[in-house]
């Protein structure tokens, strides 16, 4: 058992002894997560798929079949830049060279099983991978503009229960590897034929990406960061770091690693304003409280005013959507560099609560615009096609179960 499991949260500890337990508490976490690793990233005919691959292992891979490293730029180029799946068009491959890449490799991509557009033109892909296992990406355009968010899963299920959340129900079964995050948002490409990747600041159709889909992000942090690295790589999708946002329920350890080392957007699912609420709905506040929570905020290296942090609170009618509850958010977030993200609550089949009415909604975030924080309220998309966050999935089982 580590530290942090044993002893009762202090906050008179000193910084050195504070980052000591993170340190502590992180390896236990990473520890853990690779019990949940994904399956072996080869197929049942021995070739090996070059997606999810670092620079650093593409070039391994490549040596060892007598190749030169040089080649690792190429192939880079052709998988992540140009979209390639099929080593016969890679045309500045000799042709025996490519045979001898298809042989041994694919540049692979989860299988679609299920893809809805809903009226709004939000598409909901479930992708299913190799294993079986299935995990949600969404596609949210900017109804105004060309461009548009993908919401990418990080695990299939979730360890973590969050009350109001669908995922939350479903277990864990295991984490997402780095081919299959990167694999959510080059098929959702692949369904838009947005490539190659654009350049610089042309515009994109798939601009952005919220790690906000199915699980923790943060309990999978090594896959992520992995697959994070690949999207961010200049020479490939290149997208910004500024264009990736990454939500977490409030892992506290790994939210200051993510920031020195990635650099990306944080959005953190507070949710509730006491700790003693918060530990109901937000279970994992047990271990990290919102004062804890917060401080990782304060410190958080890749927030500044031009880049804020979101925080994300999702409005359940009579529970945590009163206006003295909005009173208290404002406090707790003054002085840093924030936006709410006011959510309403999407219920599913037997969820305990109900959304918030139109008029609190309102009051809430009229409260929280008066104190300087910009609070848009989320407009609930693609309603016609997925209900809650984690319903697809649970619906394709329903469905396959039905006709096994
Ligand atoms: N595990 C991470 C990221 C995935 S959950 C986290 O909790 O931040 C991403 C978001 O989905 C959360 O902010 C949560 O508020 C939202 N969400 C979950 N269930 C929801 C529901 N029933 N209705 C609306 N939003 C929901
Ligand atoms: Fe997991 Fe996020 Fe759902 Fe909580 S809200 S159960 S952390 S996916």
């Amino acid at each position: 058992m580590s530290l942090v499991d044993s002893a009762p949260s202090s906050h008179t500890h000193d910084a050195a002894a504070s980052a000591a337990l993170n340190a502590e508490d992180s390896a236990r976490i990473l520890a853990k997560a690779a019990l949940f690793s994904p399956p072996d990233a080869t197929l049942p005919d021995g070739r090996r798929d070059l997606v999810g691959l670092s620079r650093e292992e593409l070039t391994e891979l490549l040596v060892e079949i007598g190749e030169k490293p040089f080649r690792t730029k190429q192939l880079w180029h052709w998988i992540y830049h140009q979209g390639v799946t099929d080593f016969s068009a890679m045309s500045s491959i000799a042709k025996p060279l490519q045979a001898k890449l298809a042989e041994r490799f694919v540049v692979g991509r989860p299988q679609a099983a299920m893809v809805q557009t809903s009226t709004d033109e939000t598409r909901k892909f479930l992708f299913r991978f190799r294993d079986g296992q299935e995990a949600e990406t969404v596609y949210i355009p900017d109804r105004r503009e060309d461009r548009g968010a993908v919401c990418i899963s990080s695990q299939v299920g979730c360890t973590l229960s969050c009350t109001f959340c669908h995922t939350g129900t479903q277990k864990l079964v295991r984490n997402l590897g780095a081919a299959e995050i990167v694999g959510q948002f080059m098929a959702a490409r692949d369904s838009y034929s947005e490539w190659p990747s654009p350049k610089g600041d042309t515009p994109r159709l798939l601009s952005t990406i919220v790690l906000m889909g199915m699980g923790e992000p943060l309990y999978n942090y090594e896959n992520i960061a992995k697959a994070m690295k690949i999207i961010m790589d200049g020479e490939g999708i290149a997208l910004s770091r500024r264009r990736i946002t990454l939500s977490t329920s409030g892992v506290v350890p790994l939210m200051d690693r993510c920031g020195e080392e990635l650099g990306i957007n944080l959005a953190v699912s507070l949710h509730a304003v006491t700790n003693e609420l918060r530990n109901e709905i937000v279970p994992l506040n047990r271990k990290y409280p919102i004062e804890e929570v917060l401080a990782a905020c304060r410190r958080y290296p890749a927030a500044n005013n031009s880049r804020r942090i979101t925080f994300e609170y999702i409005m359940l009618r009579g529970v945590n959507d009163s206006e003295a509850d909005a009173r208290e958010l404002v406090r707790l977030i003054s002085g840093l560099p924030a936006k709410v993200n006011l959510i309403p609550f999407n219920p599913w089949p037997g969820s305990a609560y109900r959304p918030s009415t139109r008029e609190q909604q309102n009051k809430f975030a009229q409260i929280i615009m008066d104190a300087g924080f910009s609070s848009p309220i989320r407009t609930p998309r693609g309603r016609d096609i997925l209900a809650a966050c984690g319903q697809l999935k649970t619906e394709s089982e329903r469905i396959r179960a039905a006709q096994s």
